[in-house]
C-alpha cells in the first residue's frame, strides 16, 4: 500500500492546527509533522500537536513524525538531543511512524534512544532515511541493504535528486526487486514521475504539499495536483501508462486533457509529463529505459518540442512502424508501443509486444479540423486553393497533408529561403509575404505564431484583405479566438480556430492509446479552463 502524505510544515501550533485541517479535508492519507519548522520547539509541543491530529482526523490517518536534521533538507539547526527526544516523545504519544536519518542513527547514542522509544510503542514503526540534494546515491542497492542491516524493521527511505529522467530508473528498479516497505523516488522536476507513479510502484509513502507555497522538497506537488490532475485514487499496480515526452514539459496541456478524459471513460490509464532533457541519445535512452522495463506498462507517448524527429529516427532504428506521412514530413507526434492496430489495448498490457509504431497526428488534426468547419470530406480538398503562412513545423505538417489531399497550395513566409526549400520538396508555390495582397485563395491557413499570447493584437494579415469567400484557419490556439479570427469574422468569412487542430490531434492521439474514440467537447473544455487559469 502507499499512503499519500502531506507534510505539516507550521512555524507555531496555531498555523499547524490550521495545516491539519486542510490536509485532513483535501483527502491527505498520512500526515508528515515536520517539527523542526516549528520554532521554539519543544517535546510537549509535539505531544499537544500529536493530540491535536489524533482529535481532528481520528484513527484512520497515520502520523509520521519527522524532526529533519539541516544536513538533509531539516529548517531548524536542533541538536540531536532534542531531535531524538521529540522522536521518543512522539512514539509514545501515538505516532505510528517516526523518521530519522540512517548516518545520524549510526551514532551509537541516537541509536540506543531511538531504539528503546520504539521497544516501548510497539504500534510505532521507524523510518531510516537517506537524502542526496545533488545527485543519484553512489549505490542506491547497498545503501538500502545498509540502512535495513542497521535496523531490519524499519522502513528504509531513500530519496534523490534526479538530474534527468532517466536517473528515475533506478528508483523504479529498487521498488520492483524489494518485497519489503521502502520508500523511494526522486526530488526536481526531472523526479517528479517517481512521485506520481509510486503508488503504483508500490512506495510506501509519496509526499505531496498542501499549496505551491508549502512544499518541503523539490519538485513535491500539490495534494490537489495529485489528486484531480493525476487521478491519484485511481491509481493501481496495472494502471497503463503513457505520457508527453517534451522539453520543456510544465506547461504542456496534455496531462489534463488526456486524465481526464481517461477518468471520463473510467479506463485504467495515466498520463504524465515527461521532462526528457537533451537530445536524440538521451530520447534514445529514456526509450530504451521504458521498453526494458515492460513491468512499467508504458503504452505510448505523445512526442513534441524538441523530440519529434528523434522519436522518428529511433522507431526506424528499432525497425518499427513509421506511418506514411509521418515520413514525409520528417516528424512524428505519437508513439504507441505494442503492434500497429492489430494487437488490442489488452493484449498490449498483457503481452508486451515489444513494437513500435510512429504517427502524425498534427496533420490529421488540421486536416480533422478544416474538413468538419467547412462541411466537406477530405477527398473535397482536391484542387482547393490554400494559402499557408510559415514554414516552419506546423506548416511542414498541413503542407504534407494539404497537398496529399491534392490541394493547390502556396506557401508565404518572412524569410523566403525557408519558403522555398518547403515548397519545392512538396511541389506546390511560394510567394513572399508582400504578394499576400494578390491572395485569391480560399482557404487561408496561418502556421506562423503571430497574434499569440501575450502578442494578441498582431496579425499575420492585413484586415482589409479578408474576403467573406475565403475562410480562415489559425493555428495558434492560445488565445482560442486570435484578431486574425475576429477580422474574419466580421468579414463574413467562416474561421477554425487552432484548439479545434489541437484537440483533433489529441483525439487522434487519444484513439491510438486507448482504442477509442475520446470525448472532443471535454477536451475542448478541459483546453479553455487550463489556458484560463495560465493567462
Ligand atoms: P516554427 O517552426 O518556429 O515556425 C514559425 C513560423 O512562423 C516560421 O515560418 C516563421 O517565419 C514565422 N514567424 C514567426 N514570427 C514571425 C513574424 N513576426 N513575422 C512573420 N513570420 C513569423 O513554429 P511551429 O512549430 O511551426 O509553430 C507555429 C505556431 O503553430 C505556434 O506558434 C503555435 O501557435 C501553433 N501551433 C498550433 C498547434 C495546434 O495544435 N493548434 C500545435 C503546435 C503549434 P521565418 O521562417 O521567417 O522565421
Amino acid at each position: 500500500m502507499t499512503y499519500l502524505a502531506v507534510p505539516i510544515a507550521a512555524k507555531n501550533p496555531d498555523q499547524a492546527g490550521r495545516q491539519i485541517k486542510a490536509a485532513v479535508q483535501a483527502g491527505a492519507e498520512a500526515l508528515e509533522l515536520r517539527t523542526d519548522y516549528l520554532e521554539n520547539l519543544s517535546t510537549d509541543m509535539v505531544k499537544d500537536l500529536i493530540a491535536e491530529v489524533k482529535a481532528t482526523a481520528g484513527r484512520g490517518l497515520a502520523l509520521i513524525v519527522t524532526c529533519r536534521d539541516k544536513s538533509e533538507g531539516g529548517v531548524g539547526d536542533q541538536p540531536d538531543r532534542l531531535r531524538t527526544d521529540v522522536l521518543t516523545a512522539a512514539a509514545a504519544a501515538g505516532a505510528e511512524f517516526i523518521d530519522f536519518e540512517y548516518e545520524k542513527f549510526l551514532i551509537a547514542s541516537n541509536r540506543e534512544k531511538i531504539e528503546s522509544a520504539l521497544a516501548q510503542n510497539a504500534g510505532c514503526r521507524l523510518i531510516l532515511s537517506a537524502h542526496n540534494f545533488e545527485t543519484k546515491f553512489a549505490d542506491i542497492d547497498k545503501l538500502h541493504q545498509d540502512i535495513l542491516s542497521a535496523n531490519p524493521a524499519a522502513i528504509p527511505k531513500l530519496v534523490y535528486t534526479a538530474a534527468h529522467i532517466n536517473d528515475c530508473f533506478e528508483a523504479f528498479d529498487l521498488l520492483y526487486k524489494t518485497s519489503g516497505d521502502v520508500i523511494v523516488f526522486c526530488m526536481g522536476e526531472a523526479g517528479l514521475i517517481s512521485r506520481i507513479i509510486a503508488k503504483k510502484l508500490n512506495s510506501f509513502v509519496t509526499f505531496a504539499s498542501l499549496n505551491d507555497k508549502t512544499a518541503t522538497a523539490p519538485g513535491q506537488l500539490t495534494i490537489e495536483q495529485f489528486k484531480k490532475l493525476y487521478r491519484y485514487d485511481s491509481i493501481k499496480s496495472d494502471t497503463e501508462l503513457f505520457g508527453v515526452i517534451a522539453d520543456p514539459v510544465a506547461h504542456s496541456m496534455s496531462p489534463a486533457i488526456f486524465n481526464a478524459s481517461f477518468e471520463s471513460q473510467k479506463i485504467n490509464a495515466l498520463y504524465l509529463p515527461l521532462l526528457v532533457g537533451g537530445g536524440q541519445e538521451s530520447f534514445c535512452d529514456f526509450m530504451e529505459n521504458v521498453i526494458s522495463r515492460d513491468r512499467l506498462d508504458f503504452g505510448g507517448f505523445s512526442v513534441t518540442i524538441p523530440h519529434k524527429q528523434n522519436v522518428l529516427n529511433y522507431v526506424r532504428q528499432k525497425d518499427g512502424f513509421v506511418e506514411p506521412l509521418a515520413e514525409k514530413i520528417g516528424a512524428a507526434n505519437t508513439v504507441v508501443l505494442g503492434e500497429p492496430q492489430t494487437a488490442s489495448r489488452e493484449s498490449r498490457i498483457t503481452n508486451h509486444e515489444p513494437r513500435l509504431s510512429a504517427y502524425n497526428t498534427d496533420y490529421a488534426g488540421a486536416l480533422d479540423a478544416v474538413t468538419s468547419a467547412l462541411g466537406i470530406v477530405r477527398s473535397d480538398l482536391k484542387d482547393l486553393s490554400i494559402a499557408i503562412l510559415g514554414a516552419g513545423g506546423v506548416a511542414r505538417a498541413l503542407v504534407a497533408g494539404l497537398t496529399d489531399a491534392g490541394a493547390k497550395v502556396t506557401i508565404y513566409n518572412r524569410t523566403a529561403e525557408r519558403g522555398r526549400k518547403l515548397a519545392a520538396e512538396f511541389d506546390c508555390d511560394f510567394a513572399p509575404l508582400d504578394k499576400l495582397s494578390q491572395l485569391d485563395a480560399k482557404l487561408l491557413v496561418n502556421c506562423t505564431s503571430i497574434g499569440m499570447h501575450p502578442n494578441v493584437k498582431a496579425t499575420p494579415l492585413p484586415g482589409q484583405l479578408h474576403r467573406k469567400d475565403m475562410a480562415v484557419f489559425d493555428t495558434v490556439y492560445n488565445p482560442a479566438e486570435t484578431l486574425l479570427l475576429r477580422q474574419a469574422k466580421k468579414a463574413g468569412a467562416k474561421t477554425i480556430d487552432g484548439v479545434s487542430m489541437f484537440v483533433n490531434q489529441a483525439l487522434a492521439q487519444f484513439k491510438l492509446f486507448a482504442e477509442t474514440d475520446g470525448d472532443a467537447d471535454l477536451m475542448r473544455k478541459t483546453v479553455t479552463e487550463n489556458f484560463a487559469k495560465q493567462n
